[in-house]
C-alpha cells in the first residue's frame, strides 16, 4: 500500500472558537436569519394552494379563508410570491432590532 505523502488532517489542531456555527445544536430556526418576509394579501387569496404545495419547507398553513405563512420556520426565499397566480403575497424587508 502507498503511503500518504502529507500526514493525516489532525482536528485536535483545530481552536474551540474557529467556527461556532455549525459546531454546537441550537435552536435557531430560519426566522431567526430571514432578509425578507412573505406577507399575505387576505383580500387577494382565492384559497388555490399553489404556495402551500411549491414551499420548500412546507410552512404555509391552511386558514378559514386565506392560506397563512408560519414565520418561524419560512426561510424568505420568495417562492410562495413568485408562483402565487394572483399576486396575493408579497416580499417585505425585514426590520432590524
Ligand atoms: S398561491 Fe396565492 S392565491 Fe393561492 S393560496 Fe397561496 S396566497 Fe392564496
Ligand atoms: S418565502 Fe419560501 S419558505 Fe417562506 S413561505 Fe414562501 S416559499 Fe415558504
Amino acid at each position: 500500500m502507498l503511503k500518504q505523502a502529507r500526514p493525516r488532517f489532525d482536528q485536535a489542531t483545530i481552536p474551540d472558537d474557529l467556527c461556532p456555527i455549525g459546531t454546537e445544536l441550537t435552536t435557531m430556526l430560519p426566522g431567526d436569519w430571514r432578509s425578507e418576509r412573505p406577507v399575505v394579501n387576505r383580500d387577494k387569496c382565492v384559497k388555490c394552494a399553489t404556495c402551500w404545495l411549491q414551499c420548500p419547507v412546507q410552512c404555509i398553513v391552511e386558514m378559514p379563508a386565506w392560506f397563512d405563512i408560519t414565520y418561524e420556520s419560512c426561510k424568505g426565499c420568495g417562492i410562495c410570491a413568485t408562483e402565487c397566480p394572483h399576486n396575493a403575497i408579497v416580499m417585505v424587508l425585514e426590520e432590524g432590532d
